[in-house]
């Protein structure tokens, strides 16, 4: 049977990138081994590691003065390793707290120094982004500022970075990276796990500003120091050659079907799609997010009651679509319309979404 695959991540790849990965994987571009054979060290990785980045870097548009790192540990790992290097003795970090990804972020942080909440909407049930109203003033002494970009679990995403102060900004972009445009001139990192919107799990991209990168603390293990992992450009230790790799190959694919602008534009048509649908269901499917929050990304929703929602959730797996609960936390349900995923899944989706509010209500 197809399956229409709707993971909040990992997820969907493209077709077209697992079949040239699969017609690699025995003997990659006839060098008589297998990319998961080779040495991290060989000619043929060191060129599939550089144009890995370089990719990256024309996709997203980064310039010069931001170096990208390919690190492991997921974003989790960055939660930590941001406040070990950036936060300064007798300075603050700041945290927006707009789901259970930045939560957890701060809590990491309260572990290594001084950490406060600029904003939070917790006490809405993460339904919004709090607007610069809702913020506390930020310390004087602040190391950088921490924004979750989209909030996976809860739906909801930051519409635009314009409004964020001009401090050293600090982003988990792991829900909408490769989606949306990126500021950079005001960011002093950002970082996501590559298993949502460009590639599988495994690397984890750190985007850091050579000027900050510069200032980092020195008094850290290897394996936590960002300038360990930049001054051997990812390869201080084994990188997860394959992950890159097939990282790699998604954004090649992405380059070739129009770029990030393109990806803009799709990611838009999708989520309007379902957005509309909803709206349209005459209360039906009622969205978890404001809809001034809403993320393009995660569409978080729920059904008039517990049995419908099971019904509905029933009648996916037998139509082919897969991983659209809610997360735990939520409930109700969810469709993760990451870049793999096609407008064609999407209009299946809403297809069946009609369908079902036909024969229920
Ligand atoms: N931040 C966000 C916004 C996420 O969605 C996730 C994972 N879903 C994480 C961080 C944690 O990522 P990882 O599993 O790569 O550690």
């Amino acid at each position: 049977m197809e399956t229409f695959n709707f993971n909040p991540g990992p997820t969907a790849l493209p077709k077209e990138v697992l079949l040239r990965a699969q017609q690699e994987l025995v003997n990659y571009q006839s060098t008589g081994l297998s990319i998961l054979e080779m040495s991290h060290r060989s000619k043929a990785y060191q060129s599939i590691h550089e144009n890995a980045q370089q990719s990256l870097r024309k996709f997203l548009n980064i310039p010069d003065t931001h170096e990208i790192l390919f690190l492991q540990g997921g974003a989790s790992l960055q939660f930590t390793m941001v406040p070990m290097n950036l936060l300064k003795e007798n300075q603050t970090a700041s945290y927006i707290v707009t789901g259970s990804w930045s939560q957890k972020a701060y809590k990491e942080s309260m572990k290594i120094g001084k950490t406060e909440i600029t904003a939070s909407s917790e006490a809405s049930g993460f339904t919004y982004i709090p607007g610069k109203s809702d913020w506390k003033a930020l310390d004087k002494d602040i190391s950088y500022l921490h924004v979750t970009s989209n909030n996976t679990i809860y739906g909801t995403q930051w519409q635009t970075f314009e409004e964020l102060p001009d401090v050293p900004l600090v982003i988990d972009m792991s829900s909408d990276i490769g989606s949306r445009t990126v500021p950079w001139e005001k960011v002093a990192l950002a970082y996501a796990g590559a298993q949502k919107n460009i590639g599988p799990a495994g690397a984890t991209v750190v985007i850091i500003r050579k000027d900050v990168l510069a200032e980092t603390n020195t008094q850290l293990p290897a394996m936590l120091d960002y300038k360990v992992h930049s001054n051997k450009n990812s390869l201080h230790n084994t990188p997860p050659t394959y992950s890159i790799y097939l990282l790699g190959l998604t954004i090649e694919w992405m380059i070739e079907q129009g770029g990030l602008t393109e990806f803009i534009h799709r990611s838009e048509q999708k989520a309007s799609l379902l957005y509309n649908t909803i709206d349209e269901s005459d209360g039906f499917y009622t969205g978890h997010a404001e809809k001034s929050s809403r993320s393009r990304m995660n569409i978080t929703f729920n059904l008039p009651n517990s049995e419908l929602s099971e019904a509905f959730l029933q009648g996916t797996e037998d139509e082919g679509f897969v991983g659209l609960s809610g997360h735990r936390s939520v409930g109700g349900c969810r469709a993760s319309l990451y870049n793999g995923v096609g407008l064609a899944s999407c209009e299946r989706l809403v297809d069946y979404m009609e369908k079902f509010k036909k024969k229920h209500s």
